[in-house]
């Protein structure tokens, strides 16, 4: 069976229908209350976050026992013909490493570039330097926990096709520098389909038993291609339960961050799937055993 930490992409419904101007802080409290054990941290529109913020809700985290991680900006990439475009992508990339890091979070997760002109081979190399720049910079800063996560992609034009991320990864060789399945992205980019197997061995392949850092959303089908639009977890594309059942059958540690619309509502049914299929899915603290 495996460990698992599950909970949502961002601040989650429920604490915003409770409160409108809930934030980080509101969103960490509200996923441990209803029993989900990691929160991603969205600077997706930007890092408007102080490191002061970031330090507050990693201790608030901690004792809660949600695990944390963070998504960094959209707007980032690190092929862009444009060197100011590229100098702009790394400065985002440190923003939010200086705050994950702050936050006590377990990786940094981006979309690393698209293609463009200088193709897949040229982007390989281009993503490859720009990471081993931030790499240099982390170990200067002082950056010694938090990792960089290279994000799996679902679009042909995006650097991210599976094998292509795990290779730069593992060719890195860096403790602080993982590759993140997205499930969704995965199956979009295989045309609508997925064998989880067949991932979790090529991880396996490729990592060993390194803890697997990933997201899950069903996606959309539109103009005869599947596109990475966010849909609900019983739209069933890709389904949830074979990965659940997958899962149950091996030993390996997993955070799986729910992407779909409705973030913690679906976090919560594939916690039951997960269960249900005999996986050790992790609880927060409760109230009553902290001290
Ligand atoms: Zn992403």
């Amino acid at each position: 069976m495996a460990r698992v930490f599950i909970g949502p992409a961002g601040v989650p419904i429920g604490a915003r229908e409770r409160k409108k101007s809930a934030g980080t802080l509101d969103g960490i409290r509200y996923t441990a209350e209803v029993g989900l054990s990691a929160m991603e941290v969205e600077f997706v529109q930007g890092v408007r976050m102080s490191r002061d913020a970031a330090a507050e809700a990693g201790e608030l985290a901690r004792g809660l026992g949600v695990r944390l991680s963070v998504h960094a900006p959209y707007f980032i990439n690190l092929c862009s013909e444009d060197s100011g475009k590229v100098e702009a992508s790394i400065t985002r990339l440190q923003e939010s490493l200086d705050r994950g890091e702050a936050m006590g979070a377990t990786v940094v997760v981006f979309h690393p570039a698209y293609y463009g002109k200088l193709g897949p081979e040229g982007c390989y190399n281009a993503v490859k330097d720009a990471v081993l720049r931030v790499l240099d910079w982390m170990r200067e800063s002082g950056i010694r926990n938090v990792k960089l996560g290279l994000e799996v992609m679902a679009r042909k034009g995006q650097f991210g096709g599976l094998e292509e991320v795990f290779r730069l990864v593992k060719e890195i060789n860096h403790p602080q520098v993982v590759a993140v399945v997205d499930w969704g992205h995965v199956y979009a980019r295989n045309g609508g389909s997925i064998d989880y197997a067949q991932v979790l061995n090529l991880w396996r392949e490729y990592f060993g038993d390194q803890p697997m850092h990933t997201h899950f959303t069903c996606v959309k089908y539109k103009n005869g291609e599947w596109i990475d639009e966010h849909e609900p977890l019983d739209t069933n594309n890709p389904p949830f339960e074979p990965l659940a059942q997958e899962l149950g059958r091996r030993d390996i540690e997993i955070t799986i961050i729910s992407e779909t619309p409705l973030l913690e509502k679906d976090a919560l049914k594939m916690k039951e799937m997960l269960k249900k299929n005999g996986n050790n899915v992790i609880e927060p603290t409760k109230p009553s055993e902290e001290e």
